[in-house]
Order: C-alpha cells, then structure tokens, then sequence
C-alpha cells in the first residue's frame, strides 16, 4: 500500500520532469514541495516536529521507488533526512522548527561535511568556527554540496577546537544567505537533477543559537542511516536499469531472434537479478534493524555490507545494461548510458567502497587501518 503510493508519486512527479532537470542540471523546486505535500520528506521524522513518525524501512521504500524512475531527485529527499535528522534528533527547540520547516516543504536543506582535503577523511575537515561574543564567525572552504545553491540552510561541520581533535567540532545550521556564503556550481557527469556546488565561507557569523549542541561521534554515527537510504537509492536505480535491458532484450533483434534469446545476454540479465534478489535483503534487513533500535555498534556490519554490495552491483547491473544496449546504448536516443553514468557514483560516495570494507574488516576485529 504505501510502495504503491510512492511509486504513484514516482511516476506522477519524478517521471515528467527528470529528463529537463537532468540536461539541464537545474533541480526543480516544485518536486520538492510535492514530496513535502505527499508526507514523504519527514517519513521517520517524529511528529512533533511535523514527520510521519514511520521507520527507515518505510523511507528506503520511498527512496527506491523514487530511484525506480530516476536516481537524482530523491538525493534531495535522503539530504533532508540526513540534515533534517541532526536538527530534530540533538538540535534546540528554534533548531527543530527548522527540520520542520524542511518537512513542511518550506525550506530545503543541505548538508555541507566534505571538503577539498577532507573526503572519506571527515576528520580532516578545516573549516574553522572562532567564538565572537554571542557568535561564532565560520571560514573555511566546503566542496560537492549537494542543493548548497538552492539550500535555505546549510548542515555544516565546522572546527570549533583544532586541538580538541574531532571532539572540537560541531554542525551548524547556517542560512544559506547570510553575508560570506559564496556558492558556485560543480558541473558532475552524475547526480545532475541535484546539482553539487563548492561554498566559501568568508567570515560568515552564525549566533551560539545555531550550534548544534551534540559532539561529532554521536551525530556522525547517524549517518549510517544514511548509508541505508543510499542502499535504497542504489536498489531502485538498479531495478529501472534491468527492466529497461529486459525490455530491450526481448524487442531488439538481430539475426532473426531477440537479442534475449542468445543465452551470454540471457545470463547476463539473470546475473543482474541475482544482484537486485541480493542487495534488496541486505538493503532492507539493514534498515530493519535500524528500526529496532539495536546499538549503532550491532548494525555498523549490516549498513556497511548492504552499502558497500549495493553500490558495486548498480554499476556491474548498469554497465550490463549498457552492453545490451550496443551501439545505439551510447546515444542519447536511449536512457541507458545515462543511467551507467548515475551509477559511477554510488561506489565513491558516502563513504567509498575501501571505507565500507575497512569498516567491515574492523567489525571482524581485524586491526585494519
Ligand atoms: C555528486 C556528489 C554529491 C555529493 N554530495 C555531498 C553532500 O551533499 N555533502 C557532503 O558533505 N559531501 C557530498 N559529497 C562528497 C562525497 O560524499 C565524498 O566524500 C567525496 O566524493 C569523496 O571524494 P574525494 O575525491 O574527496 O575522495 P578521496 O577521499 O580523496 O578518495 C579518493 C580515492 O581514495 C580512496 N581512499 C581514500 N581513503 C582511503 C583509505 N583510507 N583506504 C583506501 N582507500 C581510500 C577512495 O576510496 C577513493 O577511491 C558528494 C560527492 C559527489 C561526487
């Protein structure tokens, strides 16, 4: 019932629009306020803060349904869940109203942690925040902020302590308009409805009242959910790559006979299901246990195997796709070599695939740095 609504909403709101969004790079606000009006930004968010106060489940069942049409758009909705989260889960009271206010489709939020030097490594981040009487004044230099140009507000990690290691460092949510805040465009290959943008911080002044008054290991260790929703996103992408290169399968022919009907393209499409069978028992049993509540500690093995097989299997699924496609595969007549180019970025993100690995080692208690 509620997959059925969101593919519904899929196809309604995602399907019409993504192709224009996606040549043009251009995200389109009124899909945003769509989904905030059809209750699916906020899905595992309480409800005092206005969300639907359902589970990470049922938000990776949006997600994925969303990916099914294209993978781009529903970026936005996991960003709002990431940000959104660390404001109504440790925020203030003023710092929920902002969750709220992200729920309710009247601000968009971006999430801002990377930095040039500081990818996978987090801990490297730069940006300083220095106390100035009642505020804190940011500089410092974000990079790949998905929505930082169309965002209300920024979710940024700043360093409040350099000696203090990460136990000095602290979020804060700053308005995207606020003097110092200087925004330019990332121009991607992938990710394109949701552009990516690189953001100065020039003696931006944020007051104490938006600092996020929880420490970086606890709001960090959120960001598994994260990694389950992108497990989500990654499934659904997937899903809308094997049923395209099933359809082409059984139409295309050449020699007399579909192309499906030669038993390498035939194996290959099964190989392809065996991997969509996989990843969607690692993606939900991962979010399953989320829900639970078990310690972060019990599921880091879970989040870090669905994320680290779902993110190589949409590229081998998409590159298979791709080759199905052949020649014509490569043109933009056909969708496929764009959904091969989406893909490339799933293994790099949210933490790389060496991340997920050295994660899962050290879960084995190997002493894997
Ligand atoms: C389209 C897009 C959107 C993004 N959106 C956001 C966003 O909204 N907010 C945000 O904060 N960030 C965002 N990011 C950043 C993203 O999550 C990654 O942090 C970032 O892409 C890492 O890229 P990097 O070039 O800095 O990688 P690097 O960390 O420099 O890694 C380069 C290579 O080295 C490998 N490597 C690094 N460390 C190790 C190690 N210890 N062991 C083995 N291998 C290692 C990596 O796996 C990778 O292959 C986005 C990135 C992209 C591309």
């Amino acid at each position: 019932m509620f997959r059925d609504t969101c593919r519904r909403f899929a196809e309604r709101e995602i399907g019409p629009i993504w192709e224009k969004a996606d040549r043009e790079s251009e995200f389109p606000r009124p899909f945003f306020t769509a989904a905030a009006k059809a209750g699916l930004i906020g899905i595992a968010a309480p409800a005092d803060v206005g969300g639907a106060d359902l589970g990470v489940y049922e938000e990776a069942i949006c997600i994925e349904e969303c990916a099914r049409v294209n993978p781009g758009l529903p970026n936005a909705l996991i960003i709002q869940g990431v940000a959104g989260g660390i404001l109504h889960d440790f925020g203030t009271p003023e710092q929920q109203d902002l969750a709220r206010a992200s729920i309710n489709g009247e601000k968009i939020l971006a999430i801002a942690v990377t930095e040039p030097d500081a990818g996978n490594d987090v801990q490297n981040v730069k940006s300083t925040a220095r106390r100035d009487g009642d505020d804190w004044v940011l500089d410092g230099i974000k990079s790949f902020i998905t929505l930082a140009g169309e965002a209300d507000v920024l979710v940024l990690l700043a360093q409040t302590d350099r000696e203090r290691g990460r136990e000095g460092m602290s979020f804060f949510a700053v308005d995207r308009n606020s003097p110092g805040v200087e925004v330019s465009r990332i121009p991607t290959y992938a990710n394109r409805p949701a552009p990516t943008y690189r953001v100065h911080l020039n003696g931006v002044r944020v007051p104490e009242a938006r600092r996020v008054p929880a420490g970086f290991r606890q709001i960090m260790a959120g960001f598994n959910r994260e990694r389950i929703l992108v497990s989500a996103r990654w499934l659904g992408h997937m899903q809308h790559a094997q049923d395209w290169a099933l359809d082409y399968a059984k139409t295309r022919h050449q020699f007399g006979r579909p192309i499906g009907a030669n038993q390498s393209i035939a194996f290959m499409l099964a190989q392809n299901q065996t991997d969509i069978e996989a990843a969607r028992l690692l993606a939900y049993e991962a979010a399953d246990r989320w829900d639970s509540g078990c310690p972060i500690g019990d599921l880091i093995q879970q989040v870090s195997c669905a994320k680290l097989f779902v993110t190589q299997a949409v590229v081998r699924v998409t590159q298979s796709a791709l080759h199905i496609g052949g020649g014509w595969g490569l043109t933009e007549e056909l969708p496929v070599m764009r959904m091969a180019l989406d893909a490339l970025v799933a293994p790099v993100t949210v933490g790389s695939f060496e991340i997920q690995l050295r994660a899962i080692a050290k879960q084995l208690g190997l002493p894997c740095d």
